[in-house]
């Protein structure tokens, strides 16, 4: 229950349609009711207006996220607005029509909301909506599709103008019971709640019927020979393939996170005759360029053409993206408006294979990649029963860089400091390197835990907030196919890889004439050679991208001062410890820094410890395995116990961005060993 009935009705009425992909884009659209209670103030009745404030999703949207208004200083805002000119200034003027503390921010389309006079309205961004409002003769076919019931209003700017236009359309037609709005999307309206649901949802199935019935079939024409999506196995390693290179083209101006679709309606858009012209035209709802970029790069050639030939291809394309970018920004841009805010593309389009899209997060990336399909549902549909038909540029690049978009973005959050990295941990579903994933979690980085005990892995990457931040692979650091196997997918989920930690190990501890081959060679591969392949794995990668990167190990104080009776784990920890130097050597010219954590007796959380390990320490010290932590306390400078959290301090101290003229370094998380000091 919330604060008055007609917000109970408004939100049960958001989430159901904003759950629905069909009826609205993520976080896209706004529903509004208007209501009255009791002035707190003066005891007299009260007219208000809640409506989703800035920002938030229908699918979510709770009280909190409703901007609450007065509705009688709302609509007197009429009398004193400027015209269209200097509508912008009417967002500053809502502020002061707010009614208690005001809720959420009040967006732009307020007005459209509280002009209109119905106590109930939404404004969506369906597919079916839109493609009848970007059609050539969208006037037309929304007379044809709909009589008078739902009227057509041209494109216009969100705003108070665009308010007082529909307000004034609902007037005029009082037997409507909607709007699509030209270049945009639909408005519908109620007296009640239901009926307000019940009138967008009309809106939305009766078009997408007129779509399906009246549509031409193949709208985006005939498959292009040697553009049809590749067998998916083929498909998505080709698209591993690429994707390193990709995401150095759509970072070259700022870091992104990427994001890897390959559905349906992307694999046959791409592989249809039309594409490059329809892409070419941009999509055209607000909603949608703003998260996509007005045009996608597209990659023409065949879907089998050599890897370099397509990576080279990409290169030009992208070097003319920029050039296009730059001269769109200077067309359109006046003394005032925003500096260019980067010339990469966000989406890229690669025929056979799917679309790679970014942002400053994988949920933005995500949603971009969303986006643009619903663009393409846009295209499909309009181009069906007439032509597509999208906004002028100039009105895109005026919401590109409108104030009100510019201001919203200076709002923003700083980023984190490991914001757009994308890391992969091995050994991370436990200990330590469970530690290190978390704390590189909370500092803004993606996640993938890659481990040899997949069901923990998973368990893990759950605990880290699921797929936008964390997703688990099952790795044996000593099997290369695998290890190629997890890079491919950490690069499917994110895009690449930019830090790498080199923490999975087993310890088989024994005195040299109880040590057999088979340990020696277990040990070593799990930690010698498994952080050598690994590392190998990674930097192809960090290469193709050009971002520089980290690579970790987690060695050991034991590389250094080792303790009795571990001749097979001490010597390759020793291995490990030499691997960080040498590496640091050698990828310095790409800019990969490569450092070295050595901890010493981190016995909570630690797997290695719990499974015998713990129990063999303590019978060579002579103490009981519960007070091993307490005795390696004792033994250290600073007589304090070393926990995971601790290393996994030391690893975002080394790659949070203080460090980055460091490299080939060994941190020491020990509390203190003296004769493990480096020197
Ligand atoms: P842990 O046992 O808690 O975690 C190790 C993880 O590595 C486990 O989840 C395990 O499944 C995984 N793993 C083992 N073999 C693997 C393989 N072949 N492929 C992929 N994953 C594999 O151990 P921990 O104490 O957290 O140790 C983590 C790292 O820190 C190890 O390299 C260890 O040598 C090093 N280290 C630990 C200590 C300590 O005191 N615990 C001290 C110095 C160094």
């Amino acid at each position: 229950m919330t604060s008055h009935p007609a917000v109970d009705a408004l939100l049960g009425r958001s989430n159901r349609l904003g759950s629905d992909p069909r009826t609205t884009n993520y976080a896209g659209g706004n529903t509004s009711a208007k209501g009255s209670t009791t002035d707190p103030v003066t005891g007299g009745t009260v007219d208000l207006l809640w409506v989703k404030g800035s920002g938030g999703d229908l699918g979510t949207l709770t009280e909190d996220g409703l901007a609450v208004l007065r509705l009688d200083r709302l609509r007197a805002l009429k009398a004193v607005y400027p015209g269209v000119e200097r509508e912008d200034e009417m967002v500053a003027a809502f502020d002061h029509c707010l009614y208690g503390k005001g809720g959420a921010a009040p967006s732009i389309d307020t007005a459209m909301h509280g002009l209109v006079d119905a106590a109930h309205v939404d404004h969506l961004h369906p597919d079916s909506g839109i493609a009848l409002a970007c059609a050539a003769d969208g006037e037309k076919l929304t007379a044809e599709c709909f009589g008078d019931t739902v009227v057509w209003v041209p494109w216009r700017r969100p705003g108070f103008q665009l308010g007082l236009d529909i307000a004034a359309v609902k007037e005029a037609h009082p037997q409507a019971l909607g709007c699509v709005l030209g270049g945009h999307g639909i408005t519908a309206w109620g007296n009640t709640s239901e009926e307000c649901e019940r009138n967008a949802l009309h809106i939305i199935r009766t078009a997408e019927t007129f779509l399906a019935e009246r549509g031409r079939p193949e709208p985006f024409g005939r498959v292009v020979e040697g553009y049809a999506p590749l067998p998916e196995e083929e498909r998505r390693e080709r698209a591993a393939a690429l994707a390193p290179h990709i995401r150095a083209i759509a970072s070259r101006d700022r870091p992104q996170v990427g994001h890897f679709t390959d559905t349906d309606a992307v694999l046959d858009f791409v592989s249809r005759a039309e594409h490059p012209r329809l892409a070419a035209l941009g999509t055209s709802c607000p909603d949608h360029f703003l998260r996509t970029k007005v045009r996608p790069l597209v990659l023409d050639l065949p879907a089998d053409a050599p890897l370099d030939a397509a990576v080279a291809r990409l290169r030009e394309l992208h070097a003319a993206y920029r050039e296009e970018y730059a001269a769109y920004y200077r067309r359109h841009a006046t003394d005032g408006s925003p500096a260019m805010r980067g010339a990469d593309p966000v989406i890229v389009l690669v025929p056979g294979v799917g679309m790679f899209s970014f942002g400053k997060d994988k949920q933005t990336a995500r949603v971009a990649g969303e986006f643009y399909v619903n663009a393409i549902n846009v295209m499909r549909g309009a181009e069906a029963v007439s032509a597509y038909a999208p906004i002028e540029e100039s009105e895109k690049f005026r919401i590109e860089y409108w104030e009100l978009e510019e201001a919203k973005l200076r709002r923003m959050p700083k980023p984190k400091p490991l914001a757009t990295r994308v890391a992969l941990v091995t050994g991370a579903a436990s200990g330590i390197g469970k530690a290190i994933a978390h704390r590189l979690v909370a500092e803004g980085a993606c996640v993938v835990v890659a481990d040899l005990n997949g069901e923990n892995a998973e368990a893990v990457a759950e605990e880290l907030g699921g797929p936008d931040k964390a997703v688990a692979v099952t790795v044996d650091v000593t099997d290369e196919q695998q290890i190629a196997a997890a890079f491919r997918e950490a690069v499917l989920a994110f895009g690449g890889v930019d830090l790498v930690v080199n923490n999975a190990g087993i310890s088989l501890s024994r005195p040299l004439l109880e040590t057999t081959a088979r340990d020696w060679d277990l040990q070593h591969a799990v930690m010698g050679r498994g952080s050598f392949l690994v590392s190998r794995e990674a930097a192809r990668i960090m290469i193709d991208q050009k971002l520089g990167g980290d690579i970790v190990y987690i060695a050991s104080k034991n590389a250094v001062f080792a303790g009795p009776n571990n001749i097979a784990y001490s010597a390759t920890k020793a291995d490990q410890a030499h691997q960080v130097r040498l590496l640091a050597a050698e990828l310095g010219e790409h800019g990969i820094r490569v450092n070295g954590v050595n901890p010493d007796g981190v016995v909570r959380g630690s797997g290695i410890f719990a499974a015998g390990w713990g129990a063999q320490r303590a019978a060579t010290y002579g103490i009981e395995e519960e007070k091993l932590g307490e005795f390696y306390a004792q033994r250290t400078l600073l007589k304090r116990e070393v926990l995971p959290e601790h290393v996994a301090n030391a690893v975002f101290a080394l790659t949070g961005g203080d460090l980055t003229h460091t490299t080939g370094l060994h941190v020491p998380v020990d509390a203190g060993v003296a004769a493990a000091f480096l020197r």
